[in-house]
């Protein structure tokens, strides 16, 4: 970055508005790909600040939920064509602020517009039921009606789409947001939140305020006035905000980690199950919820399969993943690296196998950035931390399998339950695993990875709140059914 380049800083986005926290601060928000690279300088916001954007929020929402559908999908249409419009730049500030390769940057923006366009037609769509009275001179039905104030506190992994795949339902049923993005992606949200504010959103239906989650995302989740939470992150986190939503009898939801398991069975196509291990696992440098983890292999083909995979992941390129021809972009943060490393060390003390990477990236290329080894192990048991924890980041554990069954019991043991995948060309096979594997997203010659914007998202077991995202699904958590009787 050329030092005569000034850095911009970015201002809380309040009341329709664009203003700097009380407390004075800001924080720098840097490329892990370069650490020397600032992207800007974001709000570091007090309780004051959550407190004027809840405020805000809650005096905007009436003459917000008044509104007709179609015109609140009007606003969101607006603001997808201006974030299709701003594509290359955001998803470049992406890249930039979390590591993401620019391919995936763009591919994550376009899902952003494509969620925004589709629930902006969610506004004209059917919100009840008439059901049958036993007074036939009644007539009894079903709407839904907005929640209120809702509150958004998101991770850095995907930093506009989980974004949108929240505030966009949120609006459209009529409720009016403040969102807390996680301060490492800061700057990316502000550049979505700005698409909505050049849409000409009536002032306080959406909110920004940025700053830890400690102040911001606490504050939010213990305000009085915000009726409901949905938050994606880590479990740790997730437990305490729905802890402390219920105490104070707020709607919350949750969407947390995941270790993914993939099943390659005896008769799969290899060449697919490793393209697909390798995409799952790997891009992203293994920063998705949905990333494959577990890679559970029967016997007969398990030497196939590692040689092929072995073959393809040490040709992956990694680097600053702004440059053409790179595969796979630094961990996020230097917090992100330091975790995957010692999970790494932790795999090796445990007795695991390390058949590659395994290390930090050194040299010119890598000397200002997070850059880890993509890495692979074998002889991963069960009961071994790297087989049980979320590591998220670009690391592999091969376990071998006498039959389906054995594979489909080591899937199952697991914590969490998000998503599942497995690799067979046999149909029982693919009907034991719908049937028998717990996650909430099951892929059959897919990886573990994909999720489309049209259909519910969400983990079983502690990978969520037992709720749904994306879709139609989204309805649920963020309107509330109204049962009406009407007699004249
Ligand atoms: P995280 O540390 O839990 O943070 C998530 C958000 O919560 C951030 O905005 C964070 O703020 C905020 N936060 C932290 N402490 C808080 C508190 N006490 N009260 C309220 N908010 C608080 O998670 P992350 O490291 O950003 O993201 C990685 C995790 O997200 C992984 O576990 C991954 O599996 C999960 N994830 C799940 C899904 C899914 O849909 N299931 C999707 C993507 C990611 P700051 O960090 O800015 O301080
Ligand atoms: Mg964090």
């Amino acid at each position: 970055m050329n030092a005569a380049t000034e850095i911009q800083t970015y201002l809380n986005f309040i009341n329709g508005r664009w203003i700097g926290s009380a407390t004075g601060e800001v924080e720098a928000s840097r490329n892990p790909a370069n650490t020397r690279d600032i992207i800007g300088y974001v709000q570091k916001s007090s309780l004051q600040d959550v407190n004027d954007a809840v405020a805000s929020a809650k005096q905007a929402q009436k003459a917000w939920r008044n509104l007709a559908g179609n015109v609140r999908g009007d606003y969101l249409r607006r603001a997808a064509d201006l974030l299709e419009k701003r594509l290359d730049e955001v998803a470049e500030t992406m890249t930039r602020e979390m590591g993401k390769t620019l391919p995936e940057a763009k591919g994550e923006t376009a899902r952003g517009v494509a969620i925004l366009r589709y629930y902006a037609g969610e506004g004209l769509r059917s919100i009840g039921d008439v059901i049958p009275s036993t007074d036939s001179e009644a007539l009894m039905f079903t709407t839904r009606v907005p929640l209120g104030v809702v509150g958004v506190i998101t991770p850095w992994n995907f930093p506009v789409a989980i974004p949108l795949w929240k505030i966009a339902p949120a609006l459209i049923y009529g409720n009016t947001v403040v969102i807390k993005p996680a301060l490492e992606t800061a700057v990316t949200c502000a550049k979505v939140i700005e698409c909505f504010a050049e849409a000409g959103l009536p002032a306080g239906v959406l909110n920004m305020v940025t700053g830890s989650g400690s102040v911001v995302g606490q504050g939010l989740t213990d305000h009085p006035d915000v009726n409901a939470i949905t938050f994606t992150g880590s479990n740790g986190v997730g437990k305490q905000i729905g802890r402390a939503a219920l105490e104070r009898g707020a709607k919350y939801q949750l969407e947390m980690g995941g270790k993914n398991p993939v099943i390659v069975t005896k008769d799969a196509d290899l060449d697919l199950a490793v393209e697909a291990t390798i995409s799952g696992g790997l891009r992203s440098t293994g920063q998705k919820c949905t990333a494959t983890s577990r890679v559970i292999i029967e016997r007969e083909v398990y030497d196939a399969f590692k040689e092929k995979l072995l073959q393809t992941v040490k040709q992956i390129t990694v680097g600053d993943g702004l440059k053409p021809g790179v595969w796979m972009g630094p961990c996020a943060s230097e917090n992100q690296l330091n975790t995957v490393l010692s999970y790494i060390e932790k795999g090796i003390a445990e007795g695991a196998t390390l058949l590659c990477g395994g290390k930090r990236l050194t040299g010119p290329e890598y000397e200002n950035g997070y850059f880890v080894e993509p890495t692979v192990f074998e002889d991963v048991s069960a009961d071994m931390t790297i087989a049980r924890e979320e590591i998220f980041g670009p690391v592999l554990a091969l376990m071998k399998v006498d039959d389906l069954q054995q594979a489909l019991d080591l899937a199952n043991d697991a914590e969490f339950g998000l998503s599942a995948s497995i690799f067979t060309t046999n149909i029982a096979h693919m009907l034991s695993f719908i049937h028998e594997m717990d996650a909430g997203l099951v892929r059959i010659n897919a990886e573990s990875a994909g999720v489309e914007l049209q259909a519910p998202f969400g983990g079983m077991k502690q990978s969520s709140s037992h709720s749904r995202e994306q879709g139609r699904a989204a309805i649920e958590f963020f309107t509330a059914v109204k049962t009406v009787f009407v007699k004249a």
